[in-house]
């Protein structure tokens, strides 16, 4: 191939806004990542995270880049290119972001929320590859998720579809960050983890030496686990449970033929495989077949990946 046709081969640019970190990747047509920059996320609003993108921007832009996509970690108007709010970053409401990066940069933009963008990416580039009928679900903080079904990402009227975390599990009155109780997410999520643990922990127990001096976390559980510790192997089976009784729902509600695990519970997947099996075999109807569970596979770079996978997709269809 020479220089000048592996300079016409497309490159898409994918942002992910974090609360903590803002990432900017160049990536190819098939999702590879070419280059990559990051930077603290500035805090003291949108106009300057703005820039920042702007100026990340400007470091990997090539003449072969077609478009750029955004995964924002709330709430976007996707057909007006607008930020409806980031729990996270405060005064991100009505920022018309999609137009001024239009403006600054003159390339075609496509917001995304940040969990169904790293569902594309998974489904375009990683786990999720080769399959029309799919389920992403990343447990950290909270459960995210998006669908893809029948070879098409689920939004539904308001683009809001997969909030999954805030599906009722239970009649206990375990109190969600949303403010109702016996949700998914207050059954499942690495602060979960790492509260029950804390709970469980006595002197002397292998939890609690593991944890000395920094705070106990859902990562000394699967230490304490890999090491046959039965009080960590009885957490991670208590949650295992719970994933499985979501992911039976999942299963009744989509038949999805994969499912595939993000976030940073995800590292804990194979500790809990047998059991989230079970469960979810014991729970589906008959006929349905039990999907696949696969830990994803682009790890922190889904998102990345799933906006750039974004603005490909919306420039095939001519939508940019
Ligand atoms: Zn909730």
């Amino acid at each position: 191939m020479t220089a000048s046709t592996q300079g016409e081969a497309p490159q898409f640019l994918g942002i992910d806004l974090g609360g903590t970190q803002l990432r900017v990747a160049l990536v190819d047509a098939a999702g590879q990542v070419l280059a990559a920059e990051r930077r603290e996320t500035d805090l003291s609003g949108p106009d300057a995270v703005i820039a920042q993108m702007v100026a990340l921007i400007g470091i990997l832009r090539g003449p072969a880049v077609r478009a750029l996509g955004v995964g924002v970690p709330g709430t976007i108007d996707r057909a007006a290119g607008t930020v409806l709010g980031v729990p996270a970053l405060p005064g991100w409401g009505g920022v018309a972001l999609a137009e001024r990066l239009r403006t600054a940069t003159g390339l075609p933009v496509v917001l995304e929320n940040d969990a169904k963008a790293a569902c594309i990416g998974e489904w375009r580039a990683g786990a999720g590859m080769g399959s029309d009928n799919l389920a992403y679900v990343t447990v950290s903080t909270g459960i995210g998720a998006g669908i893809i079904a029948e070879g098409r990402l689920l939004r539904g009227a308001a683009g809001l579809a997969g909030e999954l975390g805030h599906t009722r599990l239970t009649e206990q009155p375990i109190p969600c960050a949303c403010g109702r109780t016996g949700c998914w997410q207050a059954l499942v999520s690495g602060p979960v983890l790492a509260a029950r643990a804390r709970a469980v922990a006595v002197p002397g127990s292998r939890l609690a030496a593991l944890a000395e001096g920094v705070p106990l976390s859902s990562r000394h559980v699967g230490v304490a686990a890999a090491e046959g510790d039965a009080t960590a192997l009885a957490l991670l089976a208590e949650m295992a449970e719970w994933l499985g009784v979501g992911f039976a729902n999942l299963q009744h509600s989509y038949d999805s033929e994969r499912i595939v695990v993000g976030g940073g519970v995800s590292a804990l997947l194979e500790p809990m495989r047998a059991g989230i099996e079970a469960t979810l075999r014991a729970r589906l109807l008959p006929g349905f077949r039990p999907a696949t569970i696969l830990r994803a596979a682009l790890g922190d770079d889904a998102g990345l990946v799933g906006t750039a996978m974004a603005a490909r997709d919306a420039t095939e269809r001519g939508a940019l």
